[in-house]
């Protein structure tokens, strides 16, 4: 017997038999892409609503020597041993491949079991002679061959495209290859890991070939200046990092980030990467200014590529300037890496274009923050009230607004001029109240905003509504975990406006962080495989019990409600996007 891989994508299959051993078959077809029609008078339940959903053709009716010429693959699987042979003859006539379920004698190949992690599938086989032994083997290895080797062949994957890229002979390939082996495997344990950004850059230096991996990494350390990149995360959606802040983060050795920062981290960042939160939790205090400055210090001058990563802007009302100029005195290199500032991003997703022709022509960002210490700096409230033509916006409002507002009246300004306040703008939490400037405050605590929140004065404010793209997006608001193997329907959800924080297998400590950052509101799983791996996640922060456990397919189904997870919602695990993105928004 001779094993391969078919590629079924359109490719048009047909299954005589319409029970359950049927529908198996069906499935694993139309996983795979294929096309797929069936032939039986009387059909199992899920194969009807299948048919009816339009995943596949159903001709409810006896076989009349249909396994022709037309079929890339032909099935059978009825309880009627002559219709079984009919077809297996008739493909034969054809020079079709074709597998009767449960009778090697008819089978012109067979179906290995499987063991699946991400792209990599072990495939087990007896030539159709021992089933039995097949199906205890793959349990066997399903237990052994743990889920951190999905993440291990992507990684192997990316590295096989930098070899190439280096365009060597073909035995150093074939060296650098054997590097990434033996560094990442564990041929005894059968465990596997994925390399750091630290290690691959090491391998692939020319020098790297003929020195132990202790040593090389030895090397790049000692060769390379520390520096650390003060890095803008952006307001909170993870899409709104800038292309050179992911690029740094993931060849980062170590990050060190605020609590604003925390909802962009790219949650593939390599697991070995340090992670040092310094923000305000909950109840804690934050880490004091001194001790961050310490803190990046000893970082670079040990040799890492450190990232300090702070919400919205490093030097818009972020510290960035006092790191930098510590930095500076203490001769370490540093770069910045500017990001989208919060006071521009949350408005428009609060639907308020800061500047506007004829209208604003003026910004001005500001905090009253300091002017609340008498010996601080203090806002010209007087200019900033005698200024129809511009748009005021204030961090770190919350606590603020009043006694701005009050000022700001004091000095003259329209009390009707339309203000916003908005609370974790470009989140799933994005909350926004539209007022006036003198009725703001009162609106604001009858909302009951909390921190971190803007708010914004202006003639543009009024655009707010019609300009209100955000919350008109079906999944506005929600906030899913969605396996990082599935990448398109990640993408969906995201277009639909959604976050999807893209959970890898196994989880890293930055996805951990990520799914800690804000509530979530739900999980996608396809598989009984993933429930299994997400299962070890759901004790986080951020996993509230109104998590709606979304489960294509009623394998992934069952196990999440044999796992006893709350709110297990069934779905067909054929569903077309638009039909999951109405579902979940229906909600
Ligand atoms: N460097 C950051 C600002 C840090 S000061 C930037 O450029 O955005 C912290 C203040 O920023 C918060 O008190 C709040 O006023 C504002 N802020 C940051 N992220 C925000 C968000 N997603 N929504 C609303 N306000 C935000």
């Amino acid at each position: 017997m001779y094993p391969i891989t078919l590629d079924l994508r359109n490719r048009h299959c047909l299954v005589v038999g319409g029970g359950g051993v049927a529908l198996r078959k069906v499935q694993g077809l139309i996983e795979e892409g294929a096309r797929v029609t069936v032939i039986a008078p009387e059909v199992v339940d899920s194969l009807a609503e299948m048919a009816d959903r339009g995943e596949l053709v159903l001709e409810k009716r006896e076989y009349h020597g249909d396994a022709d010429q037309n079929w890339a693959l032909i099935f059978a699987a009825t309880d009627d041993r002559e219709t079984n042979a009919r077809v297996f003859h008739d493909a034969e006539e054809a020079g079709v491949w074709c597998n009767v379920a449960d009778d090697p004698e008819l089978c012109s190949f067979h179906l290995p079991a499987r063991v699946r992690r991400g792209s990599l599938q072990f495939a087990i086989g007896s030539a159709g002679k021992a089933p039995f032994a097949v199906r205890r083997l793959r349990k066997l290895l399903e237990r052994r061959i743990g889920p951190e080797w999905g993440a291990w062949s992507s990684s192997a994957a990316r590295y096989r495209g930098a070899v190439r890229a280096l365009g060597a002979p073909r035995d150093r390939e074939e060296a650098l290859f054997d590097r990434f082996f033996q560094e990442t495997v564990d041929p005894d344990e059968l465990t596997s890991r994925v390399p750091t950004a630290a290690e691959e850059r090491a391998w692939l230096e020319p020098s790297a070939e003929s020195v132990d991996c202790s040593s090389a990494e030895k090397k790049a350390t000692a060769d390379r200046v520390g520096l650390v990149s003060l890095v803008g995360a952006g307001p909170g959606c993870p899409g709104l990092l800038t292309v050179r802040g992911r690029q740094r983060l993931m060849d980062a050795d170590a990050v060190v980030f605020d609590r604003l920062a925390m909802a962009a981290l790219p949650t593939d960042l390599a697991p070995e990467a340090e992670l040092h939160p310094v923000g305000k939790e909950a109840g804690d205090h934050p880490v004091p200014q001194e001790e961050i400055n310490d803190l990046l210090v000893r970082l670079a001058r040990s040799g890492k590529k450190v990232v300090r990563l702070k919400g919205g802007d490093p030097y818009v009302f972020g510290r960035g300037g006092e790191e930098a100029e510590v930095l500076a005195a203490a001769g370490v290199p540093f770069e910045i890496v500017p990001g989208v500032t919060s006071g521009v991003a949350a408005m428009a997703w609060a639907g308020v274009p800061v500047t506007f022709r004829r209208e604003a022509v003026r910004l001005t960002l500001f905090t009253a923050h300091e002017s609340a210490k008498p010996d601080g700096p203090q806002v010209r409230w007087d200019l900033l009230a005698q200024d129809p033509h511009a748009t005021l916006v204030g961090y770190m409002g919350v606590s603020a607004l009043p006694q701005a507002v009050a000022k700001l009246i004091e000095h003259g300004i329209d009390p009707s001029t339309p203000a916003v306040m908005v609370e974790q703008g470009t989140t799933s939490a994005q909350r926004r109240v539209i007022s006036t400037v003198s009725e703001l405050p009162s609106a604001v605590e009858a909302a009951g905003l909390e921190p971190p929140a803007l708010f914004a004065i202006g003639p543009t404010v009024a655009h707010s509504d019609t300009l209100d793209w955000i919350s008109r997006l079906p999944l506005a608001g929600h906030r899913l975990v969605v396996p990082a193997t599935r990448p398109e329907l990640g993408a969906r959800l995201e277009s639909a406006g959604a976050e999807a924080v893209m959970l890898p297998l196994p989880a890293t400590p930055a996805a951990r962080v990520v799914m800690a950052a804000l509530p979530l509101t739900g999980c996608l799983v396809c598989t009984a495989a993933e429930v299994d791996w997400m299962d070890g996640e759901r004790d986080g922060s951020g996993w509230g019990d109104a998590v709606v456990a979304w489960c294509l397919g009623p394998e992934a189904a069952a196990r999440a409600r044999e796992r006893g997870w709350s709110n297990v919602r069934e779905l067909p695990a054929e569903i077309d996007d638009d039909e999951l993105v109405a579902t979940v928004a229906g909600s």
